[in-house]
């Protein structure tokens, strides 16, 4: 199939992109990578009359130290950030998840805007935004908003963002002195995770002081598994993980049957992998 016809426009500037979305009206889509956006064309899911093109627009592709934050610009692509040594140096657990997005040709034009604006219910930058604590700067004619990513991933596929608006910044608050674990589990090397779970643990005193835990390919969108996280307060995991951990982000799931794997299976694999993600965060905390 090729795409219904649709007007091009090449934006170069986030006012001239905000500008064309708003003059739309509602039909039109930003095109970034293009990589979940064209099959989606091509496969007449989606039909804008306009597709505003930001690749060109400068200053938008940065990963940044600002102080206690990582700045990413929203054009970023997935390569870029598996490879810049900013990301190395504080997210590690994000370099480690960067390597299980697809294959290097899609990772080579993947934006991070593009990933989380899509929210694939099994895709890894939305659980990574959400495990970091990182927001979304996001921009319309009207002006610019800040968003949370534990606020943006609304469903399969949905997300806090209107018609007229672009995500142009991700912020990435640093977490230092953490250990970080992540497992994943997908059919064939680049293939969307059945499951993939990714953790940090803070320890003071030998013991957790903060742990986060998120997953994806469970449920609508990426989770938070704040229960999970709760429980982890205070312990030590030489003995490995508790079971009530495990049955908490068990229990955080909604994991679909398809094609690929059972709802059971997911259920059962997502705490496997907590259990990996966790001994792995918790031997390097
Ligand atoms: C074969 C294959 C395998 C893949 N496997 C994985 C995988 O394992 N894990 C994974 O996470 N992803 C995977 N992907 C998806 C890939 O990561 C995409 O690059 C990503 O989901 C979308 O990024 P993009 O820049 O290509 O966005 P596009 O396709 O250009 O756009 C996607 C959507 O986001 C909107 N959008 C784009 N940028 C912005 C912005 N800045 N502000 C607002 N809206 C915006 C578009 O309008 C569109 O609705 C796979 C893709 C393919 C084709």
């Amino acid at each position: 199939m090729k795409p219904a016809a649709f007007e091009y426009v090449v934006a170069d500037s986030v006012e001239m992109a905000v500008a064309s979305l708003a003059q739309a009206g509602g039909d039109a889509k930003i095109i970034a990578g293009g990589q979940s956006l064209v099959p989606m064309l091509n496969f007449r899911l989606l039909r804008p009359s306009v597709l505003v093109d930001i690749n060109r627009i400068p200053g938008l592709a940065h990963v940044r130290e600002d102080g206690n934050v990582v700045r990413v610009g929203a054009l970023t692509r997935h390569h870029q950030l598996e490879t810049s040594p900013v990301i190395a140096a504080h997210f590690p657990v994000l370099r480690e998840a960067m390597a299980h997005v697809a294959h290097l040709a899609i990772r080579n034009r993947g934006t991070i805007g593009g990933s989380l604006s899509h929210a694939d219910p099994a895709a890894e930058l939305p659980m990574m935004t959400l495990l970091l604590d990182a927001e979304l700067r996001v921009v319309s004619a009207k002006g610019a908003r800040t968003v949370a990513a534990r606020d943006f991933f609304r469903d399969a596929l949905s997300v806090d963002l209107a018609e007229d608006e672009i995500v142009t910044e991700v912020v990435l608050p640093k977490l230092p002195n953490t250990g970080w674990g992540f497992a994943e589990v997908a059919r064939r090397s680049g293939d969307f995770a059945l499951a993939a779970v990714a953790a940090t643990l803070t320890l003071s005193d030998g013991k957790i002081a903060r742990a986060r835990v998120a997953m994806t390919g469970v449920a609508p969108t990426a989770r938070r598994v704040t229960e999970a996280e709760r429980l982890l307060i205070g312990q030590r995991l030489d003995d490995g993980v508790d079971s009530d951990v495990i049955e908490a982000v068990r229990a955080a799931t909604e994991p679909p049957t398809d094609l690929h794997a059972s709802s059971d299976y997911r259920r059962h694999l997502v705490g496997v992998l907590a259990g990996r993600a966790l001994a792995g965060a918790w031997g390097r905390a």
